[in-house]
Formats: structure tokens, C-alpha cells, sequence
């Protein structure tokens, strides 16, 4: 990592791990961790999840977020803290348990992009296009954090395109009630008007070289990371078959096959399941109900010979989790998701 003659380099010590060094101007110790090459436990990166726990043994951090629901209170009291909260102040020595499997596959990198284009897909869901100048790298499923005007911290959110070589990044965000990112992407940000944004990051990509039948399963704006993995998938992996599930509460929220049937082999080795859980009229005669309900119900016992991936909140997570891990004994090894915390 270089750093540029404004950063303060600071070096972390990890108790029984590797020792690297840090700026400290802007990163979390999380994401100076990532940044040089480290294993560092993360899953959100928000604060939202509490997998990038640590015990600071020695030295000083500034905690950006001392209410992220991601600790409780129990952690805090025996003195647990957050390493996507914590800006490194000065050196620190710290307890982490580092593994190889959260080393990223990419090295994160923070720029500019300039907000090229966007528009509203449904009623409350917009597909923006960034462009940075340099080309970006990603796999297909990662996500990005956005620094946003008048926002607090950063925000999580997936890339729905695929790298090509270009500086596009393209996300589609779900405007939530009172939420000041999804506000400030859907409504505030001005066309032209540019942001930082560092990424990737997330565990949940594609896996090219594993040629089983892939099973897209998306919540609500859980669509953009598994567009990116099925646009990817159709143009690379043609012999895979894929099956692509949709949930979402009403017919208004589809819009799946909008982007869906311009790729390769759509409606044949690429299967769209719509699911909605709510239909508020009569115009509705598609699955309705839980869509891990509907991915037992056309998956069943082929479950363990599919690569599974999956994006959405919290309880569509653990639902398939339940049902994929403890009912249909998949290998974890096959299974890959990011919790909309
Ligand atoms: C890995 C991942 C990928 C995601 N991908 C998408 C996606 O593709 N599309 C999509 O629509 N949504 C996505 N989300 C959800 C998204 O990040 C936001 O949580 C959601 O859009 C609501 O944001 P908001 O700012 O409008 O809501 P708010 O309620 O204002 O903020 C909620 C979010 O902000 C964080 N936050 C709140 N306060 C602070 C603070 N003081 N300091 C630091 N952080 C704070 C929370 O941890 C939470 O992530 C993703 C989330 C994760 C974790």
C-alpha cells in the first residue's frame, strides 16, 4: 500500500497474526486491514453485523459509530469494538481471529466517480450509473461503500453490471422509507455531480471455475448482486444452468425480467421464478408466498448438487440458510450471500 504525504502511516499488530501497516487519515481499521492483503472476520462492513469484532490490546482508535447495532451490549461491556467503526488514531496492537477466507480477491480502492445516469425501474426501486475515469475491477456479487453528501458513514451497495474493462459501476438501490443514503441516491445526487467510492468488497461472487447448476435466489433490491452473477454466468459458464428466484411483496415490485431476458439463453438454461409474498389484487397468478418456499418446491433434493447464491434482508437470509444448511444438507462450501443489514 502507498500512502500519499498527507496520510499518517500506523502499523497494526495482530496478537498471533501478521502486523501490517495502515493509513490513518481515512480508513477503518477493517478496511486498512483489506486494503493490505489481511484475513480481517468482516461481513457488512456498515456496523450493521458485528463479524469484524476485536479486542484492542494496546494503542488508540476513534470510534465512528458507538451505537452500530452491530455490538451488543454484552460485547461492549467485556470490551469488544468494531473494526469497520474504528479510525486508527496511532499504532494499536489487536485480538482479532484472522482466516484466509476473508482475504479479498481484489484490492479495495477508494475514487471518484461522476453520477452518469439514472432511473426509476419500479415505484421504489432506481438503477444509477457511476463512472470513474480510470477502468474498475470487481467480481460479479461484490459490493461498494458510498460516500455520500450529508450522510453519516458509508453505505453498502452491489454492483448490478459486470467489469468490462470500463469505469462503470452500476447499483440498483430500493429507496427505504426515511433512509438518508437510499434519499440521497434517489432523490438528492445530481446528475454529473460526483462521489468517492471504494470497493470491492463481499465474499459472495462468482465462482466460475465450479460448473454446477446455479440458483440465483434475490430479495427485493437483493437483485442487483445476483444480476451481476447471472449476467456473468449466462455469458461465461454456457453449459450451467441457471435458476433465477425473484421475491418481493407485490406485482408492482417485479422487475427481474426486464434485465433478465436480454441474456443469453433466457427462458431456456436461464429460468426466471417470480415470487411475491403480498399480491394486493386479482392480477397476480404467478407463486405467491416465501420465495425460500418456492426454492424448496422447484429445487427439492437437487439442492445439494447446485451452487447456491443470495442477496436480501436479514430474514430471507436465515430462512435459507435454515433451509439449505439443516434441511437440505448443503455444503457451505456451495452456498454464498450478502445480509442487507
Ligand atoms: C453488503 C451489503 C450490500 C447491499 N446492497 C444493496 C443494494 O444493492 N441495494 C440496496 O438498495 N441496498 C443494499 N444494501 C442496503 C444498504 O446498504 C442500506 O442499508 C439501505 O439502502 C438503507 O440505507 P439508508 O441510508 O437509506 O437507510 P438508513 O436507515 O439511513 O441507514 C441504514 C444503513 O446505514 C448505516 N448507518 C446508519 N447510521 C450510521 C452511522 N451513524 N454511521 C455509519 N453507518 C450508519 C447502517 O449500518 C445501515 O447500513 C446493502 C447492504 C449490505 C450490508
Amino acid at each position: 500500500m502507498s500512502a500519499s504525504a498527507a496520510e499518517v502511516v500506523v502499523r497494526v499488530s495482530v496478537e498471533q497474526g501478521e502486523s501490517f501497516a495502515a493509513a490513518a487519515t481515512e480508513d477503518s481499521l477493517l478496511r486498512a486491514a483489506l486494503r493490505a492483503g489481511i484475513g480481517f472476520p468482516h461481513e457488512c462492513s456498515v456496523g450493521g453485523c458485528g463479524a469484524c469484532r476485536f479486542e484492542l490490546l494496546g494503542g488508540e482508535v476513534e470510534d465512528l459509530w458507538p451505537e452500530a447495532p452491530g455490538l451488543s451490549e454484552r460485547d461492549r461491556k467485556r470490551g469488544k469494538r468494531l473494526a469497520c467503526q474504528s479510525r486508527l488514531r496511532g499504532d494499536v496492537r489487536v485480538k482479532v481471529r484472522c482466516d484466509d477466507s476473508y482475504r479479498p480477491v481484489m484490492s479495495p480502492r477508494r475514487q471518484a466517480f461522476v453520477l452518469r445516469q439514472r432511473e426509476m425501474i419500479t415505484h421504489d426501486m432506481a438503477e444509477l450509473s457511476f463512472e470513474a475515469e480510470d477502468a474498475v475491477t470487481f467480481l460479479p456479487g461484490q459490493y461498494a461503500l458510498l460516500y455520500l453528501p450529508g450522510v453519516q458513514g458509508t453505505r453498502a451497495y452491489s454492483m448490478s453490471n459486470v467489469a468490462d474493462g470500463s469505469g462503470l459501476l452500476q447499483f440498483i438501490v430500493r429507496r427505504t422509507p426515511d433512509g438518508k443514503g437510499t434519499g440521497v441516491l434517489v432523490e438528492g445526487l445530481a446528475i454529473g455531480q460526483r462521489i468517492t467510492i471504494d470497493g470491492p468488497y463481499g465474499h459472495a461472487y462468482l465462482r466460475e471455475q465450479v460448473e454446477r447448476p446455479i440458483v440465483c435466489i434475490a430479495g427485493g433490491s437483493g437483485l442487483a448482486p445476483m444480476l451481476s452473477v447471472a449476467r456473468r454466468a449466462a455469458a461465461t459458464m454456457t453449459k450451467v444452468p441457471i435458476d433465477f428466484f425473484f421475491g418481493c411483496r407485490d406485482a408492482s415490485d417485479l422487475c427481474a425480467d426486464t434485465f433478465l431476458k436480454a441474456l443469453p439463453g433466457f427462458g431456456d438454461r436461464l429460468r426466471l421464478h417470480n415470487v411475491v409474498s403480498e399480491p394486493a389484487g386479482d392480477d397476480w397468478y404467478g407463486a405467491t408466498g416465501w420465495v425460500h418456499d418456492e426454492v424448496d418446491r422447484v429445487i427439492g433434493d437437487q439442492a445439494v448438487a447446485r451452487e447456491f447464491y443470495f442477496a436480501g434482508p436479514p430474514l430471507m437470509i436465515e430462512s435459507l440458510q435454515a433451509l439449505l444448511m439443516v434441511r437440505r444438507k448443503v455444503d457451505f462450501r456451495q452456498i454464498h450471500f450478502d445480509r442487507f443489514v
